[in-house]
């Protein structure tokens, strides 16, 4: 192509992604996750979407970027010295194309319709990728778990299940856990959905193994961002054994990505929370991180407190990981947790691999900067895709009212992250041979969606 031409598609791909975020801002005002998440895609499928007119034509990526349906509810509840507490509820059903709406509930005090709208956008790609049949959505509330007894935790969730279910359903929609909504979360919410419709389907996942859940579940999100992880060095004929890693976050998905790293033989040497890192060079074991999982799962404390059980690691309060030597980083706590700084400090260390466990954990000049360089670098709805794919395999089981065994399971996600990063490698590969898995995975999620939203119609 001469640079004449170049510059010319490269104006009209500038004009499409301006003029499809300039509408989109212009209707969801101050909505700023919202505006990156969907941002981020537009980029990626601008070029696709201006040789491909029949897109453009029938709106499908401005149809997709507008929830068919978003539930605002008031969640009263009482706390326990009997006093009146009122949170929101939320749930955004996005994308039903391919199947009912499937995704998790957030707990936590940041939640507001900007950061449920961006991870319900993702949601919809990423689901696709799974190559399951389901929707996207996700929910929530602006409730906070932390420091509220087991009993407030339940009268919260009975509150908040009493008005969602009346919008969900094994065939509509069926939400999960995310920040702040684990097993007991689940549990409290499973069990008011129950009594309130007088049936036992599959409504939620990551229910108990011994009530509907799925093996390996909880395990899922961590162990599949592993899998990724070790499929993107395989591109380089590398692998995870050997490498030093850091991993942030100590909630369910760092606990099991920690897991999996050391299985495969990996050295994991940082975890986090929200207020501060420890760094253990000597290795996060799999002893340690029992200890880990006691220390958040049961006593629900502070990751300080790993210095007191293991005086030879350090605790780096108000700091993330980022700035720790590693030759791998899954950040697997919250959005927006790397930003430039923090990746150009990673490159410079010699990081190779970035494959993200949480969802949108990079900002876009951290994402600039890995692609610049030209590190392996996996997003979320690709790389951490497994737990939502383990959600689809705990629906099939509950249909077909049967179990599998943790090793079918694990097999099943296993080949399911192998097929993930396949299509992102067909469809992100460039000519030098480099693999932009944001465009793979932008692109090979989108195809999906709108070739059915095409054979539907105007819906
Ligand atoms: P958990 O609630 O189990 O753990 C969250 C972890 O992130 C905690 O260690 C928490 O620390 C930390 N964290 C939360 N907010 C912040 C913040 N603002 N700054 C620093 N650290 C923070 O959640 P999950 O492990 O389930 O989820 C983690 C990420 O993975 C989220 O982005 C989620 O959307 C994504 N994800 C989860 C899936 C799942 O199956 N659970 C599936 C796919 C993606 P603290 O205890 O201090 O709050």
């Amino acid at each position: 192509m001469s640079n004449e031409v170049e510059l010319c598609v490269g104006n009209k791909v500038e004009l499409f992604i301006e003029g499809f975020m300039t509408n989109l801002i212009a209707k969801n005002p101050h909505e700023i996750e919202f505006h990156q998440a969907v941002r981020e895609v537009v980029e990626s499928l601008a070029p696709f979407l201006l040789k491909n007119p029949v897109y453009t034509k029938l709106k499908i990526l401005e149809r997709m970027a507008e929830p068919e349906r978003v539930i605002l509810f008031r969640v009263p509840w009482l706390n326990d010295k009997g006093e009146v507490e009122i949170n929101k509820g939320y749930r955004v059903q996005m994308n039903s194309a391919i199947g009912p709406y499937k995704g998790g509930l957030r707990f936590h005090s940041s939640v507001n319709l900007s950061i449920l709208k961006f991870l319900a956008f993702e949601q919809v790609l990423k689901n696709s990728l799974t190559t399951l049949p389901m929707g996207g959505g996700k929910g929530g509330s602006d409730f906070n778990p932390k420091g509220k007894s087991d009993n407030e935790v339940m009268r919260f969730c009975q509150s908040f299940m009493t008005e969602l279910q009346r919008h969900i359903g094994p065939d509509t929609d069926v939400p999960a856990g995310d920040i702040g909504v684990g097993g007991r979360e689940i549990g409290y919410m499973f069990g008011q959905y129950k009594r309130l419709r007088n049936e036992f389907t599959g409504t939620l996942t990551g229910k108990g193994s011994n009530w509907g859940g799925s093996p390996l579940r909880p395990e899922a999100t961590g162990y599949g961002t592993a899998y990724f992880a070790q499929e993107m060095l395989k591109t380089i004929s590398d692998s995870i054994a050997g490498k030093t890693v850091a991993i942030s976050g100590s909630g369910n998905v760092a606990q099991y990505a920690v897991e999996k790293v050391t299985q495969l033989g990996g050295k994991v040497v940082t975890m986090s929370d929200s207020n501060g890192f420890i760094y253990d060079a000597d290795g996060i074991t799999i002893e340690k991180l029992a200890f880990v999982m006691e220390l958040k799962n049961v006593m629900r404390g502070r990751i300080a407190e790993y210095v007191e059980e293991y005086p030879d690691a350090k605790y780096y309060e108000d700091e993330r990981p980022w700035g720790v030597k590693c030759d791998i980083a899954l950040p697997c706590a919250t959005q927006n947790e790397l930003n430039g700084e923090d990746a150009k400090k990673l490159v410079s260390n010699g990081c190779i691999c970035v494959a993200e466990g949480a969802n949108m954990p990079s900002t876009p000049k951290a994402i600039n900067v890995f692609l610049k360089n030209k590190i392996l670098y996996a997003p979320g709805k690709a790389a951490n895709a497994g737990g939502v794919a383990t959600s689809g395999l705990e629906m099939t089981q509950n249909s077909m009212r049967i179990k599998w065994t943790s090793e079918e399971v694990d097999n099943k996600l296993h080949s399911i992250m192998i097929n993930i990063h396949k299509a992102c490698v067909k469809n992100g590969k460039q000519p030098d041979g480099y693999v932009n898995y944001v465009d793979g995975a932008n692109i090979s999620g989108f195809l999906k969606v709108a070739s059915a939203m095409r054979d539907q119609g105007l819906v």
